[in-house]
């Protein structure tokens, strides 16, 4: 049982021993907020098992999506947001990791991306999330 349909069935049980009745305007409210708190509880119990569900859905289609993009892309390109403007661009890998100072421009806004940070921050928190996905799935 969810820690919140525990709580609501302790309150349920708290007020039958405390003798709440119907007969008094104050038993029938009290009893009646108890009786909602427990159908909210059921929907939330609901909703989250759903959520679990669409959530197990999204993140087996996020990977077939990667093994797609990885198979029409190979390992040449990676996603990064423009510092500007967050326009998404696939940038060519290695285009940022000599001193080459080429004119590699936003196709939305222009600014210069040649800096490369957001190209170097996505590959780190890509990386970051490898590992985080590989440790998480050593210990099962
Ligand atoms: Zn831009």
């Amino acid at each position: 049982m969810s820690k919140l349909r525990s709580q609501v069935s302790y309150l349920h049980g708290l007020a039958k021993g405390m003798g709440i009745k119907q007969q008094s305007s104050e038993g029938r409210l009290l009893l009646g907020v108890i009786e909602v708190l427990g159908k909210m509880s059921d929907e939330v119990h609901d909703l989250k098992a759903s959520h679990d569900e669409l959530l197990e859905y999204v993140e087996a289609m996020d990977q077939d999506l990667g093994d797609i993009e990885d198979e029409v892309y190979g390992d040449q390109f990676t996603e990064v947001a423009c510092p500007a403007c967050g326009e998404t661009l696939m940038v060519q890998h290695g285009c940022f990791d000599d001193d080459d100072e080429s004119e590699l421009k936003c196709p939305q806004c222009g600014v210069c991306l040649s800096d490369g940070a957001a190209y170097r921050d996505r590959e780190r928190e890509l990386d970051g999330a490898h590992d985080a996905y590989e440790s998480r799935h050593d210990g099962v």
